[in-house]
């Protein structure tokens, strides 16, 4: 009987410690054993990421590349295209390595896949999460469906400076809206990471890449913690709570310590304070980058690397070619080398590359899933949420079907431009123009004259660098007045002029910083031109950045911003201007009146000296020649219809400890159609330990009003939301006065103070 009751007790035991193995204790036992069954070449294989090369269908085999993968030196490529090449490299690896580790491969899949969204800046103008993360997924899945596992997205750089070109790709200026789209993109892209659709996500650039001095690509960052910690980290540390699978180091010097060799970052910020369990995995180069940073060599920038906590090296083979080396010259140690290792390794376990290496090489999905019309329309519905109708003076817009329009400009009749900066694996061809999207939208009874009406820039080299990556301009090499002289007699034979201008694609993204943020004098004479005809003109404005259009608003009734909107941009476009959809993105960057200005942001500081009434005041803090004003605030953004706030009630005016404080407004929609408002909440915390912005946004509501429609809407507030990273770097909230603001943007708002007491 005893024996029988130890043995029952025994199984019972057994049992229960069989069911707490976790998935990470498996995951842990799995790598494990595999690592100790590696040798020092195969593991620091794994950590290296090399450029795919020319790798070619039914040729793979044959290249340097399959060489490496044999050998156990490869742990992943990025930007292969197709199932069947990615199948191809993977099979060598699973099939001819030693040890049969499959592959991760990583693409830059940035605002879309084949069905491309609208540019970063432009999804985030949204302030719709639930179309952000429904980007973010369909993106996943048209990937996956092509081969790819692994996205080297979301990038969510804080960017104040439009002379910065990959202010594109971000999400803007603030810190609040970044981490909500943040989670959101994550959320999207990796799902659980079971499915066959779900893929990692990379978190990009860490750190502060968006901080360049004088928005110049790559340039050094130097900033004060708390600012780093208040105002550009948190979008970071959102995508890590949100469970991001990998980050990515950014090419940039922060204080004096690239980050690819920062320490501090990577390590005690990155895993120490935020608990992030993923891999990192190094920028294009970024390793080989520190020799020219003044770090040193390649063995001794490639240890410092390690040693600050990054696990992959993309491109440099820093890692492959050296760190071997430092092992036996005492320069690293295994345990750096194996941590690295079992970070790769677990990423690619929890993809669930080990039980099944072909996971994400179905040849049959790809024709089912890619660019479908399903996508299409997703996308086609999100980017008309991302326009932002930044004036309609005497409603010219919505224009009316019928008549005659005249359509000009050098972004009015072009495929290539639409998807904007980032868009690799778009096919150009298949993206619709803004006369496609017109012509389809306004049917038969509309008639469109077109004409091009002006090049890009009168300088053709300035236009050969804005138009790379094929995406051509088609130049006209005809005298500039006889280009213009098209358009404008166009203009007078039409009802109403639309004038697609503004950047190209590639005047924004990766290398494209500008010193001057204005719309290129060739499209301002050919705008000059046009009002001078006495046409109503409405402007197109496309653009990757806020740009400096201060004349343009001045002189023209009605501009709509569309950012680039993707694969289906002209029809979207089209959707809005006619009506179909009424425009509701509101603008989540400060745009200056001119770049002197720059960085001009909301959520300032208010200074010892502010300017209080009307400019000009001596010895206040404004200029001789510009007021300190922008031409639209963040957050702004009008609609066809027109929504009025009531004042703001608080639930109460003195607060103490953690019950939640209620702000409510009533808003009414009191123009002639139904619409979406974006209702956003603000705070200001009045004294502080340190200094507080004048403004911080703190929460936000999309809602759809019928017209005449009024709604109560509410933000319930908590301590929490008040917090703030302090000098010590200690996140509280602190009993004082605060400003607690409502309203359709930064500027015009409900006002109501607080006193908050712990
Ligand atoms: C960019 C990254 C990108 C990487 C891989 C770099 O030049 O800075 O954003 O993910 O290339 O293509």
């Amino acid at each position: 009987m005893k024996a029988a009751m130890t043995f029952l007790v025994c199984l019972l035991i057994g049992v229960a410690v069989r069911s707490q193995v976790t998935p990470d204790a498996k995951m842990n036992s799995f790598v494990t054993a595999l690592m100790g069954r590696m040798t020092l070449d195969e593991k620091i294989g794994q950590l290296n990421l090399p450029g795919a090369g020319d790798i070619t269908t039914g040729q793979a085999g044959n290249s340097d590349i399959a060489k490496k993968i044999e050998q156990g030196l490869v742990g992943g490529l990025f930007n292969i295209k197709s199932v069947a090449k990615i199948k191809e490299v993977q099979r060598i690896a699973v099939e001819k390595s030693r040890l049969k580790i499959p592959l991760i491969f990583g693409m830059d899949v940035i605002h879309g896949y084949e069905t491309v969204f609208p540019i970063p800046l432009g999804l985030s103008c949204s302030w719709d999460m639930a179309e952000v993360e429904k980007s973010a997924r369909v993106a996943a899945t048209e990937a996956s469906a092509d081969g790819i596992c692994w996205t080297f997205s979301p990038m969510v750089d804080i960017a104040r400076d439009p002379r910065w070109g990959r202010i594109a790709e971000g999400n803007g200026e603030d810190a609040y809206l970044g981490s909500q789209i943040a989670k959101a993109m994550v959320r999207g892209y990796q799902g659980d990471l079971s499915g066959k659709s779900d893929i990692m996500a990379c978190v990009k650039h860490y750190a502060l890449y968006g901080a360049a001095e004088a928005g110049r690509d790559y340039n050094t960052t130097d900033m004060s913690p708390v600012r780093m910690f208040n105002e550009y980290l948190p979008p970071y540390q959102a995508a890590v709570d949100a469970g991001v699978g990998s980050v990515m180091a950014s090419f940039n010097d922060v204080n004096g310590v690239p980050a690819t060799a920062n320490r501090w970052l990577m390590t005690d910020v990155l895993r120490k304070r935020w608990g992030f369990k993923g891999f990192v995995v190094t920028d294009y180069t970024g390793i080989m980058e520190l020799t020219p940073h003044g770090l040193g060599d390649l063995q001794t920038v490639s240890a410092l690397a390690l040693k600050a906590g990054i696990d992959m090296d993309m491109v440099s083979e820093g890692f492959l070619t050296t760190l071997k080396k430092s092992l036996q010259a005492g320069k690293v140690t295994q345990a750096e080398i194996d941590q690295a290792c079992r970070r790769v390794l677990e990423a690619k376990y929890r993809l669930g590359l080990f039980a099944d290496p072909y996971k994400y090489c179905d040849e049959h999905r790809a024709s089912t899933e890619i660019f479908t019309d399903a996508n299409r329309n997703t996308a086609r519905q999100i980017a008309a949420d991302c326009f932002v109708l930044l004036k309609n003076k005497g409603n010219i817009l919505p224009l009316k079907k019928g008549g005659t329009i005249a359509l000009v400009g050098p972004l009015a009749d072009n495929k290539e431009n639409m998807p904007g900066t980032w868009s690799v694996a778009a096919n150009f061809e298949k993206s619709i123009s803004v006369l496609q999207g017109l012509k389809d939208v306004a049917g038969e009874g509309t008639k469109i004259i077109y004409a091009q009406g002006s090049n890009l820039d009168y300088d053709s080299l300035f236009e050969q660098r804005a138009g790379m990556f094929g995406k051509n301009l088609h130049r006209d090499h005809r005298p500039a007045a006889e280009i213009i002289q098209d358009a404008v007699s166009a203009a007078n034979q039409a009802d109403v002029v639309v004038a697609a201008l503004g950047e190209s694609a590639e005047m924004s993204g990766e290398s494209s910083s500008r010193s001057n943020i204005g719309i290129p004098e060739a499209q301002q004479d050919l705008l000059k031109a046009l009002l001078a005809t006495g046409k109503p003109v409405v402007l197109v404005l496309f653009t990757g950045r806020p740009l400096t259009i201060k004349w343009e608003n001045d002189a023209t009734p009605a501009i709509l911003n569309v950012w680039f909107g993707g694969s289906e941009a002209g029809h979207a476009i089209a959707d809005v201007l006619f009506g179909k959809v009424n425009p509701s993105g509101k603008l989540t960057t400060t745009w200056p009146q001119n770049v002197g200005q720059v960085p001009l942001y909301y959520n300032h500081k208010n200074t010892g000296r502010p300017l209080e009434g009307a400019w000009f005041q001596k010895f206040r803090s404004n200029y001789l020649d510009v007021s300190n004003d922008p031409v639209y605030p963040f957050g702004y953004g009008l609609s066809y219809t027109h929504f009025s706030y009531s004042d703001l009630s608080l639930s109460s005016a003195s607060m103490k400890g953690d019950q939640p404080l209620t702000a409510t407004v009533t808003v009414t929609n009191d123009g002639p159609v139904d619409g979406k408002e974006v209702v956003q909440l603000y705070i200001r915390d009045l004294v502080g330990s340190i200094t507080r912005p004048v403004s911080e946004l703190k929460g936000f509501q999309k809602i759809d009003l019928k017209a005449g429609e009024s709604r109560k809407v509410s933000f319930v507030i908590k301590p929490a939301d008040l917090k703030f990273y302090n000098a010590d770097l200690k996140y509280d909230w602190e009993s004082g006065d605060f400003v607690i603001m409502v309203g359709g943007n930064s500027r015009d708002v409900r006002s109501a103070k607080v006193n908050w007491t712990k």
